[in-house]
């Protein structure tokens, strides 16, 4: 989904108590349905603040309650993590390429429209397509404002869900739109390619020209609203996303992170080569190298424009699938490289034990939060170079095994 609500999913939030949750000694507590209808009472002034008319107020809230799944899915903290390979497997599906390349054959024109105005591959914007909804097929079955209201009230994104319940009712006002035809995902993404509402209002624009912006029912407009969401990202018309290269066997892996961008010519003359063993093609671009599994994996050289992908959706896996997915769309064999396939993930119990032994060993991850970010890539690397390992900061069971071991066997 475009920005907003993927930076907050991607990360994972402190639960904080909420002030006035707390329960006074001695004062029974109202049901949460009751509580949640004080909320919404609550919450109305500070809409009519921010310029929503109360008849729209009422209008959009009259029939919503606290939504169970929203709940469930705003506090679940998944404690398995899904290898990459088979995330990629799900995302480009045989089904998914021809369904996209027959969907750009039918709107050739509107496609050919977008590109010339936008510079964004045709392929690139059918990718964000067909990864967000499926291509329409599945654009999320909540009501909006109850979805946000939800997770406005209370949890971990109470703060988003306020500023995105004000953008929803926003958006119902200056598009003229009844807001029980609003819906989306649990998270307040929503049409066809899953806009949040403050990104809508700073970002949708008129694809097909009746001058109204209607990510639902136009896909027109909302593809047009992905190609400018990418453009205005950083999105260079002269550059592909990257490309998939073959690294020499004496690479320095330390240089190997999203985090880590040099000109092309400098990976060049580290011996990284295009998969057909040519040198690779000088774009004057900073560019990185991305091992999404580790020294055992494929290689990815990674232009601007995968970090443009980004701002979308804030995961290296989301952009990985939305670029190998618009390679295959534009008739691309998908990757080439084998996958460690044999290697289990860490659960995230377990990351937090490799960053803990890490820790005691003497390299600092700034904590053991589970998450893998760029402290503990780094550590990881440290740890690794010392003992000749390739350090490409990839953290594994056999990784965790040593680790253990040595911080077991500390005099
Ligand atoms: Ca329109």
């Amino acid at each position: 989904m475009a920005a907003a609500a993927a930076m907050v999913l991607a990360c994972a939030w402190p639960l904080s108590a909420q002030a006035q949750d707390v329960p006074s000694e001695g004062v029974t507590q109202p049901d949460p349905a009751t509580r949640f209808r004080v909320f919404l009472q609550e919450f109305r002034s500070e809409a009519i603040e921010a310029g929503i008319p109360a008849e729209l107020y009422d209008q959009a809230t009259s029939g919503i309650a606290l939504n169970p799944r929203v709940e469930q899915l705003n506090l679940s903290q998944p404690e398995f993590v899904r290898p990459v390979w088979d995330y990629l497997e799900s995302a480009v599906t045989e089904t998914r390429v021809s369904r996209g390349r027959d969907l750009i054959g039918v709107n050739a024109e509107m496609f050919a429209r977008l590109q010339q105005t936008y510079g964004v591959p045709t392929e690139v914007v059918t990718a964000i397509w067909g990864m967000e909804t499926n291509y329409g097929g599945n654009l999320g079955g909540f009501n909006l404002f109850e979805a946000l209201a939800t997770l406005a009230y209370e949890g971990p994104r109470a703060a988003y869900g306020r500023r995105q319940l004000i953008a929803a009712l926003k958006i119902a006002l200056t598009e003229g739109r009844d807001p029980a035809t609003m819906s989306g995902s649990w998270a307040g993404a929503f049409g066809f390619t899953q806009f949040v509402p403050t990104t809508f209002l700073e970002q949708a624009v008129d694809g097909d020209g009746d001058g109204k912006r209607d990510l639902w029912g136009s896909q027109a407009d909302a593809l047009a609203s992905t190609a400018s969401y990418l453009s205005r990202s950083g999105w260079r018309s002269d550059l592909p996303w990257g490309e998939e290269v073959q690294l020499p066997p004496d690479f320095p892996y330390e240089t190997a992170d999203p985090d880590i961008r040099m000109a092309v010519s400098e990976w060049s003359a580290k011996g990284v080569r295009k998969l057909n063993g040519e040198l690779l093609t000088e774009t004057g671009a900073q560019s990185a190298i991305f091992l999404p599994a580790g020294a055992r994996g494929p290689a990815f050289l990674l232009n601007e424009n995968f970090y443009a992908i980004l701002k979308y959706n804030f995961a290296t896996s989301y952009a990985l699938a939305v670029s190998v997915l618009s390679d295959r769309l534009r008739g691309g064999t998908g990757i080439s490289g084998s996958w460690p396939r044999g290697e289990t993930m860490l659960s995230v119990r377990q990351r937090k034990t490799l960053q803990e032994g890490l820790t005691t060993l003497g390299y600092d991850t700034g904590g053991a939060d589970g998450v893998l970010g760029r402290r503990t890539r780094q550590a990881i690397r440290e740890f690794q170079k010392a003992r000749g390992i390739p350090a490409d900061g990839y953290a594994t069971a056999s990784l965790l095994t040593r680790i253990l071991n040595e911080r077991f066997t500390l005099p």
